[in-house]
């Protein structure tokens, strides 16, 4: 081999080995979902303020389309309106129910029923998808139930728009506005920073069961929730995702992975989503939940990371 061509294979290697690492099919890619639209907004924003921070940070970081999971019973005035702001901004409506109803209250027929009322109602909205998600998550305590369900999505053209990436961002949003309503002064810099710390932990949690179970990182889908803490931080948890090699696709093409097609053989009481029942079905019984979801360890974290005067003297 002479030292030119030596040179040249060297540099197609190393060209090539770019192309690999670099190439969007081998990076971790997760869209993005907010649930219980039009959620209320009595504190930090109103309900039309967060609409808009929301759509425009979304955009900024060119993040093309999120899937807002809606509860037809918060449909007033406001609430038509905040949907018809995500509608026309491109991004998707989907059924959550008319109540947000607890399945494992409630038998198949009513449990039908509040399904088919948000269907009515969700209608109205142009970006409406015949997907939907189950409040808490919950699927059908009995065989009864979760096959009966099973057969209404299937029969109504339905998807099961599962999540993967589960969390409690909720329980985050009630300390933050819990404080300011107490008069606490909040840094939302350090907010920030204990929002996206917990949330990238259960993101890797989840993504690394995954790997174990799969083989490989699937299109990941994200819960998240239309609340304040949301629109406020949105825009940073995805640059935090991309420079953790981290790709936002949409919804669409999320639900496109082979385990949209994932039937889970057993019943769950409480579900932990996709990831954690393919866990459990191959036989793993702990952490099918992470340990950040728990309100006792993010109320001790927000004290210690948010509240705690300690390093905010001048
Ligand atoms: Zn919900």
């Amino acid at each position: 081999m002479t030292a030119t061509f030596r040179y040249f294979v060297e540099r197609a290697l190393i060209a090539l080995l770019f192309i690999y690492t670099a190439s969007p099919l081998h990076s971790k890619e997760i869209a993005l979902t907010f649930d219980d639209s039009p959620r209320f907004a009595t504190g930090y924003f109103s309900g039309s303020e967060r609409a808009k921070k929301l759509i425009r940070t979304l955009k900024q970081h060119e993040v093309q389309q999120v899937a807002f999971f809606s509860v037809s019973k918060r449909l007033d005035e406001e609430g038509i309106s905040r949907l018809k702001m995500y509608s026309d901004a491109g991004h998707i409506i989907a059924n959550h129910t008319h109540t947000h109803s607890d399945f494992n209250q409630l038998s198949l027929e009513e449990y039908s029923q509040d399904f088919e009322q948000a269907d009515l109602l969700l209608r109205q909205f142009d970006n409406y998808r015949k997907w939907f998600r189950f409040p808490y998550l919950r699927e059908g305590d009995t065989l009864k139930k979760r096959d009966g369900f099973r057969r209404l999505l299937k029969e109504n053209g339905f998807r099961n728009a599962y999540i993967t990436l589960n969390n409690y961002d909720w329980y985050m949003e009630g300390l933050f506005q819990k404080a300011i309503v107490q008069g606490e002064e909040i840094s939302l810099d350090k907010m920030r920073d204990y929002y996206i710390d917990v949330l990238m932990q259960s993101i890797e949690h989840y993504d690394q069961l995954a790997v174990k179970h799969l083989g490989r990182s699937p299109r990941h889908v994200l819960l998240l929730h239309e609340m304040d803490i949301s629109a406020l931080f949105i825009g940073n948890l995805v640059d935090e995702l991309r420079s953790n090699g981290w790709k936002i696709i949409s919804p669409q093409d999320a639900y496109e992975d082979p385990i949209a097609q994932y039937q889970t053989s057993n019943i769950f009481k409480f579900n932990p989503g996709r990831i954690g029942e393919i866990a459990k079905d191959k036989g793993q019984k702990r952490q099918l939940w992470h340990s950040s979801l728990s309100e006792e360890y993010l109320k001790a974290k927000f004290e210690t990371e948010v509240l705690s005067k300690a390093d905010t003297l001048p």
